[in-house]
């Protein structure tokens, strides 16, 4: 790593040599780092092994990285280590192509900022009216995470300065520059300071990102991560609990890790109803699977949860049979199963495709048995965390990012997909990252779309056409 090379001979970082390599073996502040073994990151994942000593040097970075490679901890540990919080100015700007990964991104910052007081994360996307953003601005950011075409008006209306700005990160750019943003890139870059760190994170190296490089970056380091899925990234963690306080605790563990999507085993349909049950009078977005259903009840239930609408899945073991869910943060054991091969097959669901994911298994007393059974056939002991530890982060339980419209009206119909997505894009005027999952069912078609635009999307889908006829649309 010299810092004479230039773009095209770029160095590469070492290939990460140990699978296992502690938070501790970086320059990090002890706050920082009992945070990191409080959200179960006790290892560094390969890119961050990668990426975070060179980044955390100040090195400008180039890394070639997948969802789900622990790539967003990556530079945000980078940003945060050089943030002052008592500078209430923008010293840190991420740019993302969708609304989506903004909001994904502005909540593994804050949990990582946990260990610091009063930390603010404004996020700036399209779709949302100008003024709240603004109003967020005025209150104080330290760091701005948004699409470009938004950062890029809050300039131009000098609502947003980035004088004071240390660290520009592009992530998914090759995604950015597919969705057309390059030229909105290249102004809000050239409105940050020349002595600046700019870390780009890209699934892919395509031509633009090299010359967006050249423009923009210094001596930059370029880290590749393979794309074989990481060895174990099932984060299991097991907790006591009373039969009186399981699903207290179950609320409590959604509060403290905050997943985007999380799958509960229950043993008992009956369970399963009661906890959904409790969890939508606290509040959570949550929704309960279980044998009995009819089918068109299970796939309502089906669509909103893999579309991100729902964040918690309360379901027993042969419900989820089947169950194709590819982006799932968390599994919740929230009963021991007697069977120590459904628990590997309930664990098994998280941490899918080199992704990382949280196993937390709930065992009173009387279920230490199953517990032992559990070990013996994963020949490992189990780990246990107090619930002590369990704090809530943010206010109230999480709003899943989307929110589902059905449509009466499916195959029966011939409506497809395109359809829809026409019928909000070309008609309504939504851009495609405003729009989620589209499943279209033999009488019902349902459809993401982004939390803020729910409404309205409906109103407009109701007051417009879909395949040339009038739609009733209501919000689930
Ligand atoms: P990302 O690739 O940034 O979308 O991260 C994927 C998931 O991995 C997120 O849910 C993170 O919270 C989680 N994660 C990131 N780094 C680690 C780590 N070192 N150990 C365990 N989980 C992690």
């Amino acid at each position: 790593m010299t810092t004479h090379d230039s773009v095209k001979a770029a160095p590469t970082a070492p290939a990460a040599t140990s699978a296992s390599a502690p938070f501790s073996a970086l320059t990090l502040n002890p706050a920082v780092l009992a945070n990191l073994a409080q959200l179960g990151y006790l290892s560094m994942t390969p890119i961050q092994q990668m990426s975070l000593p060179a980044a955390l040097a100040g090195k400008d970075l180039i890394a070639q990285a997948q969802t789900g490679s622990g790539k967003t901890a990556a530079f945000a540990l980078a940003l945060l280590d050089k943030l002052n919080p008592r500078r209430f100015a923008v010293q840190a700007l991420v740019l993302c192509p969708t609304r989506e990964l903004a909001d994904q991104v502005t909540i593994e910052i804050r949990r990582l900022a946990r260990s610091e007081e009063n930390i603010k994360v404004v996020t700036l996307c399209g779709g949302v009216a100008l003024r709240g953003q603004r109003a967020s601005l005025e209150h104080g950011a330290h760091i701005v995470v948004g699409t470009p075409g938004r950062v890029m008006d809050h300039l131009a209306r000098g609502y947003l300065s980035l004088e004071a700005l240390n660290t520009l990160v592009l992530d998914e750019a090759d995604r950015m520059l597919d969705m057309g943003f390059m030229e909105d890139i290249v102004t809000v870059t050239k409105q940050c300071p020349k002595e600046r760190q700019t870390l780009l994170f890209s699934a892919t190296y395509p031509e633009g990102i090299e010359k967006l490089a050249q423009q923009f970056m210094r001596d930059p380091l370029q880290i590749k991560v393979n794309a074989k899925p990481a060895e174990n990234l099932i984060e299991e963690r097991f907790y006591e609990v009373t039969r009186p306080t399981r699903f207290a605790v179950v609320a409590q563990l959604l509060n403290h890790f905050r997943p985007i999507s999380t799958l509960a085993f229950c043993n008992t349909k009956q369970q399963c109803k009661e906890l959904v049950t409790s969890l939508q009078e606290q509040g959570f977005s949550a929704l309960a699977l279980y044998g009995e259903l009819e089918q068109r009840e299970r796939d309502q239930v089906l669509a909103q949860f893999s579309n991100r609408s729902c964040s918690v899945l309360v379901a027993t073991d042969v419900a989820s049979r089947g169950l194709d869910i590819t982006q799932l943060e968390a599994v919740i054991n929230v009963d021991i199963t007697p069977d120590p091969e459904v628990h590997v097959h309930r664990i098994g669901r998280t941490g899918r495709a080199g992704e990382s994911g949280l196993a937390l298994s709930l065992a009173a007393l009387y279920e230490m048995g199953a517990v032992g059974k559990i070990e013996q056939y994963q020949h490992r002991a189990s780990v246990w965390h107090p619930l002590e530890e369990l704090t809530p982060t943010g206010h109230g339980p999480l709003q899943p990012p989307m929110v589902t419209l059905q449509i009466l009206g499916g195959r029966k119909e011939k409506i497809r997909p395109g359809d829809v997505l026409g019928a909000l894009t070309a008609d309504a005027g939504y851009a495609r990252e405003q729009i989620g999952k589209i499943n279209v069912t033999e009488f019902t078609t349902f459809v993401a779309v982004q939390r803020d635009i729910a409404q309205q999307a409906m109103q407009k889908l109701n007051a417009g056409k879909v395949k040339g006829k009038s739609v009733r649309v209501r919000i689930l």
